[in-house]
This record gives C-alpha cells, structure tokens and sequence, in this order.
C-alpha cells in the first residue's frame, strides 16, 4: 500500500489478475518447455487484456487510446509481470502517436488498439545498443519507397510481430529517423535468441537486405526520430522498474506463504527469526522500490521530465527484484529451486530486466549526471 493506491487502481490491479488467471495462466501452463507463445496465443492475450487499455495505455482517449496516467498503466503492468508471462509495456502505438501524422495514426493504432496486430519497436543492433551513433542500419530513398539494409537485435515479439517502428540512419541527414514496418508488405527475416528469462516469448534479431518500405511510412521529419526517443524512454524505464516490483512481489508472495506453512522443528518456519528478517528486509526494499516508481511516474504525470528519477527508480527496482527473488528462493530451501514453486523463474525474469531501456549502468551515468551537473559519457 502507499499513497499512490487508490480504490480505482486496486479494482484495476483486480481486474488485470482475474485476466491473467483465467486467459493468460493456462496459455503459458499448455505452452510446452523451449518453445515460445505463437502469434494466436499472443493475440489471444492481448486481446484479453485490451479492454483493461493494455494496449491504448497513456495515449489519449481522443485518438483511441486508454488514456491511462503514467501511474496507473504502471499499476496494470505491475499487476501482470505478477503472472507467469512478462508481456511488458507496448511501445509502438505510443511512437505512432507521438510522431505520426492524422492520416498514419488512423492507418495503424486501431489494429494496434484492438489486438489484431502485434508490435514491435526495433532499435538496438549487433554491435550497438547504449551507443546510438554507432547504428549502421539504413533507410535510403529510392523513389516512393525507402531502400532498407541491416540488422536489428533484442526485438521483443519481433519473429511474432505484424507490425515494426524501426529506427534507422538517414544517409542524407546523418541523423536517426523512425519508419513503420508492416510485415505484409515488407517482410522481415527473423530469429529467436535463447536467454535465461522471458522464455515464453519471442526475443528476436532481424534482417532487412533491400527491403523496399514504402515513402509514406516515416514518421515525423527524416533524421528527427532521436529526439521523441529520448522522451519516450523516460516513461519506459519507470515502466521496467515496476515490472521488477511486480514480478518480485510474486516471488516473495510464494515465499511468505511457504514460511507459513512449512514446518521443521515442530513450528512453522516463519517463527524462526532468521526467516522473518529476511523476509521483512524484502518487504521493505520492495515498498521503497514501489514508492520509487510510482515516484517517477507521477512526475511524468504532471507533464516534467524526469530522467533521474526514472532512472533510480529502474537500476534500484531491477537490483530489489533479483535480491528479493534470491533471498525469496533462499527463505524455501531446496523447494525455492523447483519450477513449480515459481521463485526460480522470478529471478530469471528480473535479470532480464537490467539491461532493457539502458543497461544498470548507464542509469547510473544519468543519475550521476543530473546529480553532479558533469557527464562522464564519452
Ligand atoms: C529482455 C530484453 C528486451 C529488449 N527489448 C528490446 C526491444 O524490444 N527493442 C530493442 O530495440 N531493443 C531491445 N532490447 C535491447 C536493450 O535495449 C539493449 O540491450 C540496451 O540498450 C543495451 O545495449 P547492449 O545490450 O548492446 O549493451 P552495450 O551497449 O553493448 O553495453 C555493454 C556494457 O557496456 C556498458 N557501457 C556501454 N557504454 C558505456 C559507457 N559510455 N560508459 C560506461 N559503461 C558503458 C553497459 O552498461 C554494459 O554493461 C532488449 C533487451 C532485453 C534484455
């Protein structure tokens, strides 16, 4: 509980975990181990979740959107990174409607909005994610259709995907522009990457080699799409690190319960004391990293930017979650190993979590800078 909940956002916060049990739960429970939610089962999700504005988020209500503060698209996500599958924030249609013109945003947010359409936001490549001058993929006009070539890697749901804002150089400017990429009309080649988390779902590199885009696909001016990255980023990690608490709170959720029921030495092992340090230290670092969040949120909110505050408040929740989820599995003994228990893939989850959005590192760069006044960026 903090000053953030209110009776609106825990009957939200009730309603994303009554999707999640009866929809999303038995999806990801049939989904057999080393393979991935397919496409349907995606959108089977989403469109579950959609009317709770999973997928309009904070966008206005006017453009179709679900017009959610911050705060409280913070509290549904939260909610479900508490299930067994971390779908994460969804980005594209933000980018569409920050960037896009009367005409693109009634082309593509309605498929978006309504679920029929899965989306992903390619920007990080091979050899360059922190270091955005170091992107190579490019976009080359050639008539009425750009001419693209690259790689993009780290693509959430990118082999799943119908639909792609992707950032790319603009040769003439030498700048970062954004094109809308649909599936249909310029196929991507794509491939799932193995990593110890998120196993569920589709993390992939693409190619594009040629691949002809049409004209009208860009967003905004050519060479300009840096900037609304760097705004839109800031919501992102506040996002993250909510998820951190979402998914830590579950792991120490099972914890508590197993402190309470199971017994060695003839009483529950929630009476010995070491087991309830522990456990009260989690509860307390999980809340500050709630307040952190909800903290940053609420300032985006209220219309300022806030890139310190987004980025404490994503470097500490993702450090909380993994130590939380540890001493959570830790508190269960061997039974905090077992898959079942569901502490395990907790963890495994939060790790996925340092390096989205800029690595643990470079928040703390952009803590010291907004806190020293002096960037020790190169
Ligand atoms: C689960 C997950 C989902 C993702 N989803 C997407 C997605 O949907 N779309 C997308 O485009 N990308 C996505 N990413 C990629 C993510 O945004 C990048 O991983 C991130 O930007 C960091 O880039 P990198 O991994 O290439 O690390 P690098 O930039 O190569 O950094 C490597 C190491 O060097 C450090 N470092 C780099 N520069 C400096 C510096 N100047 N000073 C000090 N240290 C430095 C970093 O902190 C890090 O420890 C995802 C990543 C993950 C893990």
């Amino acid at each position: 509980m903090t000053v953030f909940d209110t009776p609106a956002t825990r009957e939200l916060q009730a309603a994303v975990a009554e999707v999640v049990q009866r929809v999303i739960a038995p999806i990801s429970a049939a989904t057999p181990p080393g393979t991935r939610l397919t496409a349907e089962q995606m959108r089977t999700c989403l469109r579950a979740l959609q009317p709770l504005g999973y997928l309009g988020s904070t966008i206005p209500r006017d453009f179709g959107g679900a017009g959610l503060s911050y705060v409280e698209y913070g509290m549904l996500l939260e909610q479900v990174a508490k299930g067994p599958v971390l779908f994460g924030e969804v980005v594209p249609p933000r980018t569409i409607n920050y960037l896009g013109t009367a005409e693109q945003k009634r082309r593509w947010l309605p498929k978006l909005f309504s679920g029929d359409w899965i989306a992903t936001a390619a920007i990080t490549e091979p050899q360059a994610g922190s270091d955005m001058r170091a992107f190579t993929t490019t976009a080359v006009l050639d008539g009425d259709h750009y001419v693209v070539n690259g790689r993009k890697r780290w693509l959430k749901l990118g082999s799943v995907a119908d639909l792609m804002t992707l950032m790319v150089v603009d040769p003439a400017s030498g700048g970062l522009s954004r094109l809308v990429v649909e599936r249909d009309i310029s196929p991507w080649v794509s491939r799932d990457i193995d990593t110890v988390g998120l196993r569920q779902l589709s993390l992939a590199e693409v190619t594009f080699d040629g691949t002809r885009v049409p004209r009208d696909s860009i967003l905004g001016e050519a060479g300009a799409g840096g900037e609304q990255f760097h705004r839109g980023i800031e919501a992102s990690r506040g996002f993250i690190g909510i998820q951190a608490v979402g998914i830590a709170s579950h792991a120490l959720d099972r914890a508590l319960a197993y402190a309470r029921e199971r017994v060695a030495f003839g009483r529950p092992i929630g009476k010995f004391q070491a087991i309830q340090i522990v456990l009260a230290d989690a509860a307390t670092r999980l809340q500050a990293a709630r307040l952190l969040c909800f903290n940053a949120l609420a300032i985006l909110d209220s219309g300022k930017r806030a890139p310190r505050d987004v980025s404490m408040a994503k470097v500490f929740a993702v450090d909380t979650a993994l130590a939380v989820c540890q001493a959570a599995m830790e508190s269960m003994g061997a039974w905090g190993t077992a898959e079942e228990a569901e502490v395990e893939r907790c963890w495994r989850d939060a790790a996925m979590l340092s390096a989205i959005d800029g690595t643990a590192g470079i928040q703390r760069l952009i803590i010291g800078r907004e806190t020293l006044g002096m960037s020790a960026f190169l």
